[in-house]
């Protein structure tokens, strides 16, 4: 079927129709397109904005978190006034006041092996805006199972690398970084990011998106990409499958035993030790039920979305909860502690929520 375009639609991408890369029939398979875009922080947040931009027909955007001061220098889809509300739903507003002539779904979930295929499954591409290696090789995994092509990338300091994986074509995730786990890794808020290299690397990601929805060859197949701001050298890096691959090697994938709910510490914000909780599956909570229910003089309600809300509980602890179950708590001395005030809470919706 051809995709009509509106008068509007085709002056907004005017200068991509005559671009002999992209061309008319392009734009119509960028508008049939569609893609996640997993995590819409540094690298999700230019990602998302580019591919709206650009007319991708359908764009989900996966997130778990919340929007901090401290993201605002490099991911410009938020503001000041957003700090503090779901940054998939603040996202979303913003991606569909750019481009109102295509979906944006938000999904405020934890990407973990118990909801990944959930959240890449009907989608032609899966784009890495991710932070952490156990969440890239949760959707490494999916992406495999599902043959669903991911597009790999990181960035730290003022490097970045990026690579494209088509499942069963190219090596997968795991055969380039084998077993890597976040444990001693640097991350942004230790050793911070440059914005630029985000830009950048981001701009290669949506590159090859585009390469892949309008037929062409991805120039990343096979090819580990990094790129280095200081000396504003990039470097092409072949890289293979292995037939070792716990993923792809065809030597079975190893299942690790998860009890949830799963708590772990994320970045440290305002110098408050910070712990995430993941429910372990996607549900939908019912918050102004939740709400009516937490009348105890304790909870003060700070901020309340669509998607989310944040409550000030005794003073110094903040705990902020998706409607996907996901809490993000900020001010506790441990994990026990995090799980402990999510257990309290969580106790008051199990009559109310129900799974999706
Ligand atoms: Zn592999």
């Amino acid at each position: 079927m051809v995709e009509e375009f509106t008068d509007k639609e085709f002056e907004m991408y005017s200068r991509q129709i005559v671009l002999s890369a992209i061309g008319y029939q392009g734009q119509e398979k960028l508008k049939k397109g569609r893609v996640a875009v997993v995590g819409v922080g540094g690298l999700g947040s230019p990602v998302a904005t580019l591919l709206t931009a650009m007319g991708v027909g359908y764009i989900r955007i996966i997130d778990r978190d919340i929007v901090e001061v401290s993201n605002l220098h490099r991911q410009h889809l938020y503001t000041f006034k957003d700090v503090g509300y779901p940054k998939v739903e603040v996202a979303a507003k913003r991606l569909r006041e750019l481009n109102p002539y295509i979906e944006v779904e938000p999904f405020p979930i934890f990407i973990d092996d118990s909801t990944v295929l959930e959240a890449v499954r009907d989608v032609d591409v899966v784009v890495d805006g991710l932070d952490n290696f156990k969440a890239r090789r949760a959707v490494n995994k999916a992406c495999y199972k599902l043959s669903i092509p991911y597009i790999y990338a990181s960035a730290i300091e003022t490097y970045g690398s990026t690579t494209t994986i088509i499942p069963g074509v190219g090596p997968c995730l795991e055969c380039i970084f084998p077993n890597v786990s976040d444990e001693g890794l640097p991350t942004c808020s230790t050793v911070g990011v440059h914005p630029s290299v985000l830009q950048i690397i981001s701009g290669i990601e949506v590159y090859e998106v585009v390469n892949i929805l309008t037929g062409k060859s991805p120039r990343l197949l096979g090819k580990l990409l990094i790129y280095d701001l200081r000396e504003l050298t990039s470097s092409l890096v072949d890289v293979t499958k292995s037939k070792y691959c716990s993923v792809c090697g065809g030597l079975g994938v190893e299942k690790e035993e998860v009890r949830y709910p799963v708590v772990e510490e994320v970045c440290a914000r305002g110098g408050l030790a910070t712990f995430m909780v993941n429910p372990g599956r996607i549900i939908r909570l019912n918050l102004e039920e939740l709400l009516s229910r937490l009348n105890s003089p304790k909870y003060k309600l700070i901020t309340r979305s669509q998607l989310g809300m944040t409550l000030q509980i005794d003073s110094k602890i903040k705990f902020s909860l998706l409607h996907s179950g996901i809490a993000v708590i900020e001010g506790v001395e441990s994990g026990e502690e995090a799980l402990r005030i999510y257990r309290d809470i969580m106790e008051n919706v199990i009559k109310i929520e129900t799974e999706i």
